[in-house]
Parts: C-alpha cells; sequence; structure tokens
C-alpha cells in the first residue's frame, strides 16, 4: 500500500498515508479496498449503470465497531464520504468519486421475534431478505416493490410499497434505530433517546449519520395475498384511468393499484401479438382475507375490456418479487417524479400522450398508490413530509446505450415539466436523480428548516452529504 491522494469535503485532494490506511485496515473485521484490488469494480457498482464512480477507498463494514472506525478516519481526514446500502438509488450517492466509501452490503443480519412482532435489520439486507425472513413466522414489514432494493436507503426516505395503505410507511414502522453519527459515537435515536434525531431519520435520508440497525414493528400477514395485474390496451387508457380513479376513491386500506404504462414485455400470459405494443397495467394487492380481497378487487378487474387478466391468491413474498425482472441492474437510468394529491383529467392526459412518444421498449411511467394510513399520520410526526398525496408518479427512463441518453433523459424531463403544474410541490427524495440538487428544499416542504437545525446539531460540518442534502442551519459550526 501506498500513501493516497483521496478527495477531501471541499474537493480538493488531501493526502492519506500508507501507515494510516493500514492501520485502519488493521482494525477492521472487513475489508478495505483500493483499485488495485480485484474486487474493486464489483464493489464500486450499483443498480444505476449511469453512475461509474471510482472511490479512493472501500471500507466494507462487517458490522458496527467497522462503520464506527471507517467514519472516524474519514472525519480526521476530512474525506469526502458516501454510504452505500443496497446500491440501488438513481441519484448514485452510494458511491463517490476519489473518496471513502462506507459499504454496508454485507450487513445483512436479520432478527425476528414473532411473539413481540418485531425485527432488528442490519442495513446491507434487502426487501427480499426482510420478507422471507418476516414470512416465515406469518410476519410483513411495509416496504417497496422491488425485493432487490435495500433496506437503508428505502426506510431513510419513507418507503411505500403494496401493503403501506394498511400498515403505514416503512419509517411509520420503525421502533428505533442504531446510528453512527458525524462525529464516530455509535447512538440509539428513538421516541425516547435522541427523539429530534429519530423525527429527522424518518424521511430525512442518509444526512444525519450512518444506521447500523434498524428495530421494526411488524403485522400479521398471508402467506397468501390477492394480487396480480390486469392489461388493458393502450387506446382504452384516458377511460380506464378515469374509472381507475373513481374506483380507488372507496379503495379500503386492505387495497392497494398502481398504473403502470409502457410496452408490453413478452409476458407469458399476453397474446403475442400484443408484445412490444403500448399498454395500460392495473397491479393490485389486497392485504387482508382472501375472499374479501376477491370482492375488493372485483370493481377494478371489471373495467373497460383487459387483454389478461391474472389476479388471484399469490404468495406474499413471490408478489413483492413481480416486478423484479422488469428492474434488473445494469441498465441505464433516469427518473423523475411528482406527488399528486388528485389525479386530476389533465395530468391523465398528459401522461396519455407521452405513452405515445416512448423512447424505448423499457421506458415507463408508474402511478404508485398512496394514502391510507400513511396519509393519516400528521405532516411534522415525521421528516417525511409527502403525507397527502394519494398518488406517486415515477417516470422511469430506462434504456442501454449511451447514444440514447438525450432522448430517453429529454423525455422523461418534458413529461415532468408538462405534469407539474397539477402536482403538490413536494417530492420524495428516493425518486429523485442526482441533478435535482436544488430540488430538496422544496420536496420537504415545511419540515424542511427542522431538518436543517438537527443536521447543524449532528453533522455541522455535512460530512453526510453525498445524499439530497440537507445543509446544516446557519449558526454555530456551519459548513465548509
Ligand atoms: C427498481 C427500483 C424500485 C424501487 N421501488 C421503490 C418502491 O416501491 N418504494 C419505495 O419507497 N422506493 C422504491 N425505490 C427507491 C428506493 O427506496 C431508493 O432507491 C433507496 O434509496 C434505495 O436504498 P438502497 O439502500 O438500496 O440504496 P443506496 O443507493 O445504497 O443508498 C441510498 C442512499 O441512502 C443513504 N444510506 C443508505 N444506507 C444508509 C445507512 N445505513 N445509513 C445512512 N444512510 C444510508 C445514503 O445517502 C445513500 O446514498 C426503488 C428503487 C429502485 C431502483
Amino acid at each position: 500500500m501506498n500513501d493516497m491522494s483521496l478527495t477531501n469535503l471541499q474537493e480538493g485532494k488531501t493526502t492519506v498515508s500508507a501507515a494510516a490506511i493500514e492501520a485502519l485496515a488493521g482494525q477492521q473485521r472487513g475489508s478495505v479496498l483500493d483499485a488495485s484490488d480485484a474486487s474493486y469494480d464489483e464493489a464500486r457498482a450499483i443498480w444505476n449503470a449511469m453512475i461509474d464512480r471510482r472511490p479512493g477507498l472501500i471500507v466494507q463494514c462487517a458490522g458496527a465497531a467497522d462503520v464506527v472506525n471507517a467514519v472516524r478516519f474519514a472525519r480526521d481526514n476530512n474525506l469526502l464520504v458516501s454510504v452505500r446500502g443496497g446500491g440501488h438509488n438513481i441519484a448514485g450517492n452510494a458511491v463517490c468519486d476519489g473518496g471513502l466509501m462506507i459499504d454496508l452490503s454485507s450487513m445483512k443480519a436479520l432478527r425476528v421475534d414473532a411473539a413481540a412482532k418485531q425485527a432488528w435489520v442490519e442495513p446491507g439486507a434487502t426487501l427480499a431478505d426482510v420478507d422471507r425472513e418476516t414470512q416465515s413466522f406469518g410476519l410483513a414489514l411495509p416496504t417497496g416493490i422491488n425485493s432487490t432494493t435495500g433496506i437503508a436507503g428505502l426506510t431513510l426516505g419513507g418507503g411505500f410499497g403494496w401493503i403501506t395503505r394498511k400498515f403505514g410507511l416503512t419509517i411509520d414502522n420503525l421502533l428505533s434505530a442504531d446510528v453512527v453519527t458525524a462525529n464516530g459515537e455509535l447512538v440509539r435515536a428513538s421516541p425516547t433517546e435522541n427523539p429530534d434525531l429519530f423525527w429527522a431519520l424518518r424521511g430525512g435520508g442518509g444526512n444525519f449519520g450512518v444506521v447500523t440497525s434498524f428495530e421494526f414493528k411488524l403485522h400479521e400477514l398471508g402467506p397468501q395475498v390477492i394480487s396480480g395485474l390486469v392489461v388493458h390496451p393502450f387506446d382504452d387508457a384516458q377511460t380506464v384511468l378515469e374509472q381507475y380513479r373513481q374506483a380507488l376513491e372507496t379503495a379500503p386500506d386492505e387495497l392497494t393499484c398502481w398504473a403502470v404504462m409502457r410496452q408490453a414485455p413478452p409476458l407469458p400470459f399476453l397474446p403475442e401479438q400484443w408484445h412490444g405494443k403500448e399498454v395500460l397495467v392495473l397491479a393490485m394487492c389486497y392485504c387482508g382475507d382472501l375472499e374479501a380481497g376477491e370482492k375488493a378487487t372485483a370493481k377494478l378487474r371489471a373495467i373497460g375490456k383487459p387483454i389478461a387478466d391474472v389476479v388471484g391468491p399469490n404468495p406474499f413474498t413471490g408478489w413483492q418479487q413481480a416486478f423484479d425482472p422488469l428492474l434488473t441492474p445494469g441498465a441505464r437510468n433516469y427518473w423523475k417524479s411528482l406527488d399528486f394529491i388528485e389525479f386530476s383529467d389533465a395530468t391523465i392526459g398528459i401522461l396519455t400522450d407521452a405513452v405515445r412518444e416512448l423512447p424505448g421498449p423499457e421506458c415507463e411511467i408508474f402511478v404508485g398508490h398512496v394514502g391510507g394510513a400513511a396519509g393519516r399520520v400528521a405532516v411534522d410526526a415525521t421528516a417525511f413530509p409527502q403525507r397527502n398525496s394519494h398518488f406517486v408518479m415515477n417516470v422511469h427512463a430506462r434504456w442501454r446505450e449511451p447514444q440514447m441518453d438525450r432522448a430517453c433523459i429529454g423525455w422523461a424531463r418534458n413529461l415532468f415539466e408538462a405534469a407539474k403544474p397539477y402536482a403538490a410541490g413536494t417530492a420524495y427524495i428516493n425518486f429523485m436523480p442526482e441533478d435535482e440538487v436544488d430540488r430538496v428544499e422544496a420536496a420537504y416542504g415545511s419540515n424542511y428548516q427542522r431538518l436543517a437545525e438537527v443536521k447543524r446539531r449532528y453533522d455541522p460540518q455535512n460530512l453526510f452529504r453525498m445524499n439530497q442534502n440537507v445543509r446544516p442551519a446557519e449558526g454555530l459550526g456551519v459548513a465548509a
């Protein structure tokens, strides 16, 4: 090992001696990698292939003590730091150029207390890991719809998916977290210990420290749920979406239905003549009694004249993976997202126009259905601000060839600009791409100022800045 020139917090360079790096490596249970290591390229690769950054050092942590050492090393050497959980975030903040990447992906331990309906989860676990362990005991945690997503980033941004309307956001089920703060201390955040930090962690992203363990409340569920897809020809989209909106006005909390618009992939249950054609998919889940689920989904399934209807009882763990084949890592991705309180006629018109101009076979629009229990939490109860939004639109531009970057990114941006006047104003930070730095304050709305104050208290130098960054409030110890 040689002395290394690493990126510092001022985006200049700091030389760190070989002896200091060797001392760090000697303290760790996990590994410390640099570009000369065979596994370096694999360790720096994340879900979005648009992100190609080269950290100076990758500290692969095996436990909380490794994280403490890594944070202290970064702080003492004034290094740029990034934190990787599951590596799914579209903005790619998990990986930094030239600085120190704290890689938590091998910290996957998970313990369920079935009697107490609680789980303790390390930050490298994926949603699939969480589902598998919790469902083994007939329990579930509300998370997201793609099982390879990391629990850590998802939770810190909020977290919503198929059972959120019944059981709340992922953060609404967070009981406590162990956090390594910017000064290298391991603290606990809960309603009674560091309550301001606990408030900020629930939606404030990676701004406040490195979480080494999450404690969650679980709910009885399954093992089967009524779930599946109803696929419509896109020519019927306008009327189907109007009826979809109407049906959801009286939907029970157990029922969630997302709308997905894209070219049909070659799914085995779709007649071949529809493969590659634009379709509207209603993807639904009822997370309660199976018979009640058949009745509750009937109204949605009766809409229009679908090409295919594959709704029925499925294992919850299987349904949680239903979209995985469409969302595999390694493609180029760019997202734009808006929150909607109402799904207006104008918005429906804008979305249907955009689908007629899809720039590629993997580009799609997701309309996530939220509300329910997630909407009955006060806006200021947690850092997550968009409690009133009933729908979250996510424009997924997704493609393979770099020469398609301009067309795909342009399509997503145009749709975003057209729909923005009808949106709520807040935004889900977990869906924000790297160029939306200036949107963070608006995304948090009335919660931003309090977040900035908590940031000043726990991270006055803004050590944790590779995220949807909340700047420390003005005052003592403001960031450089
Ligand atoms: C295909 C796909 C589908 C998705 N579907 C949903 C969905 O249905 N619902 C939903 O809510 N979200 C969804 N998301 C968004 C997802 O919640 C975010 O991308 C989230 O940030 C991923 O977390 P991660 O740990 O995998 O990501 P990473 O990229 O590893 O982390 C993201 C950021 O979180 C912070 N961070 C990560 N771990 C820690 C930690 N232990 N301590 C402190 N900070 C940390 C860091 O700032 C890091 O940059 C989806 C994303 C993808 C790519």
